[in-house]
């Protein structure tokens, strides 16, 4: 089974009053296709700055992350904007919607940003809404939606380009339980039946059952518990 994303020896200080902070010390992940990881620790752990580097917005001080085999880091920015937008899905806390888009128009934005046609796009956005349960709320804005609906819309918007890896920042932090563990079986579901990746930071135990395994980011590094 091939691991869509890989993290190798990944280290990452920050200044602190003059003196050196180390927020991830010689970090290793992998993850299979299919399968989905949950990464649990304290406030200030590193959890954001981990998925920040999985996610290829900041490049590690050392170490490197390899999507499907191929090593994405010391690309030039351009490049690693281009990796972003086709290779990886970011769910977040709250969906980040486009205010003054529909929910279909949401996800035909990514895949024009990619290239794709209009109609190819078109095609692809329905499917997703249908997969989703969210074809009644094609035409909606999001002001109009339910939080499990724009949680729905972003899980869709982030699958759009079809991404080797999904990153999910606390994404049921806003949600009732039976929504919460309705993103998270759709964020598994997705990962299973796509073949993709998914690494989400939680805080929330009621769903950690849904995931294939669950690690704690201590001292820097990820630890099984
Ligand atoms: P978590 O998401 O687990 O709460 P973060 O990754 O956000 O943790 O932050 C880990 C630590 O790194 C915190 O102490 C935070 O203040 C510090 N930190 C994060 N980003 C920066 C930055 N850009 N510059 C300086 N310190 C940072
Ligand atoms: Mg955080």
């Amino acid at each position: 089974m091939r691991n869509r994303i890989v993290l190798q020896g990944i280290r990452q200080t920050f200044e602190d009053g003059g003196s050196e902070r180390v927020i991830l010390n010689e970090l290793d992940l992998e993850v299979a296709e299919g399968e989905l990881v949950a990464i649990m620790g304290p406030s200030g752990s590193g959890k954001s700055t981990f998925l920040s580097i999985a996610g290829a917005l900041l490049e590690p001080q050392q170490g490197q992350v390899l999507l499907d085999g191929k090593s994405i880091t010391g690309k030039e920015s351009k490049d690693i904007a281009e990796i972003r937008l086709r290779n990886i899905g970011f769910i977040f806390q709250s969906a980040n919607l486009i205010p003054y888009l529909k929910v279909e128009e949401q996800l035909i934005l990514v895949a024009k940003l990619a290239g794709v046609d209009k109609s190819e796009a078109s095609k692809r956005a329905t499917v997703l809404l249908d997969t989703l349960a969210l074809s009644a709320r094609r035409t909606a804005y999001p002001d109009k939606l339910s939080g499990g609906e724009r949680q729905r819309v972003a899980i869709a918007r982030a699958l759009m380009n079809d991404p080797a890896v999904l990153l999910a920042d606390e994404p049921t932090a806003s949600l009732d339980a039976d929504r919460g563990h309705d993103v998270v079986s759709l964020i598994e579901k997705q990962a299973k039946e796509q073949r993709k990746s998914a690494v989400m930071v939680t805080h929330d135990e009621r769903i950690l059952s849904l995931c294939d395994r669950v690690l704690y980011l201590e001292n820097g590094k990820l630890n099984a518990k």
